[in-house]
């Protein structure tokens, strides 16, 4: 065992007494607590993936295409056939897992000296990613019901003039979705206060009651727009995210990319992936109606929820959420506590799952009300 720890070595100030970003990993029955999709990838496309990795392997001894065009390409025909609005390899980039694509956006429009915004609870790597890459993190309001207040929102932009502003919808924790006109609203406020990128996290969109913001991007060259195959993809093993945004913006990451970042084994699984998308956008509408009647029944059984546009749902309020957390937990069912005062979060799983966690909550109800 060793006697040194972390802040005993010459580590950057700002990583000084912090703990490393980590949900739970336990081994319990019924996991809703890391917005996983709960189901395996269909045979057939496992079939197709060791086809096409079988093929790369043939290439191992040489770099992968630096440049994935053929992936963006693919990605670019997936977000024209699911959103109406053209979208072309040139405007899309893709990286080992959106946060890697958050980070190479960090590396190229904050970095130190530099401040990003987000409105919080949110997604928390934003801010973690923000202080890896030295940029200053300032957390902008939410209301009550965890909506953005416009107004509220405006006025932080305009007192910190941030470089980079994050807007996640549908949000992380909460699950709500930010109304299109909010999103503009805050894209023009970012533009007055000082040229600013505008980074619209969309890895729930997939889920939500309403479209995707990729319209928004023509004639904004300051927008972007974050995706990822983690979730609707059920490909969180595969670590592939991608940004839809103006060409420049793709020509900028690429000043701070790795070379060669993104393997010839993940371009091949990907491109797979992207070959199986009718059946794996199935599995997004059996989720959605789990992630409905999830709201429908908590609501029932006498919990306030937070209307969700995502693969999972808020729910509370607890006078201790964290021992909440543990009881369901003693009922083997993890859900998430994300340090939201009062609140919890659980993803949709299988009807199975969403059964034994509305079991868990619903005798967690009784033991409180008796
Ligand atoms: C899960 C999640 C991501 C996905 O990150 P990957 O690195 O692509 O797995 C991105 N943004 C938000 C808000 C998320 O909840």
């Amino acid at each position: 065992m060793s006697d040194v720890r972390i802040d005993d070595l010459p580590v950057r100030d700002e990583l000084r007494g912090k703990t490393p970003y980590g949900a739970p990993q336990l081994d319990v029955p019924v996991r809703l607590n890391t917005n996983e999709n709960p189901y395996p990838l269909p045979e057939p496309l496992v079939d197709r993936i060791a086809e096409r990795v079988r093929e790369a392997a043939r290439h191992l001894n040489r770099y992968p295409d630096r440049d994935a065009v053929e992936l963006r390409t693919r990605l670019a025909g997936y977000l024209t056939d699911t959103s109406g609005h053209p979208v072309g390899p040139a405007e899309v980039w893709a990286a080992n897992g959106s946060n890697e694509v958050i980070q190479q956006l960090l590396q190229t429009f904050g970095g130190p000296g530099r401040t990003a915004i987000g409105f919080e609870p949110s997604y928390s790597m934003h801010a973690l990613i923000a202080r890896g890459t030295g940029t200053g993190w300032i957390s902008g309001p939410r209301g009550e019901d965890f909506s953005i207040d416009l107004e509220a929102a405006e006025k932080a932009i305009a007192e910190n003039r941030p470089d980079v502003v994050f807007i996640t919808t549908p949000n992380n924790p909460t699950g709500n979705a930010v109304p299109p006109q909010t999103v503009l609203a805050l894209y023009e406020a970012a533009q007055a206060a000082k040229p600013s990128i505008v980074v619209v996290d969309e890895a729930y969109v997939e889920f939500s009651h309403g479209d995707s913001l990729l319209p928004l991007l023509r004639g904004r060259p300051h927008l972007v727009i974050s995706r990822t195959m983690s979730k609707a993809f059920g490909a969180a093993g595969l670590r592939l995210g991608y940004l839809a945004a103006h060409p420049a913006v793709v020509d900028a990451v690429q000043l701070v990319r790795l070379p060669y970042h993104l393997s010839a084994v993940t371009q091949a699984t990907a491109l797979a992936a992207l070959e199986h998308t009718d059946t794996l956008l199935g599995y997004v509408e059996q989720l959605k109606a789990e992630r409905d009647r999830l709201v429908g029944e908590l609501r029932a059984i006498g919990y306030e929820v937070t209307p969700s546009d995502a693969n999972f749902v808020q729910f509370g309020r607890f006078g201790d959420a964290h021992e909440a957390w543990q009881r369901i937990l003693d009922r083997g069912v993890l859900v998430r506590d994300n340090g939201v005062p009062g609140w919890l979060r659980v993803t949709a799983g299988t009807p199975e799952e969403n059964d034994a966690f509305l079991d868990a909550v619903r005798e967690l109800k009784k033991e409180q009300n008796a």
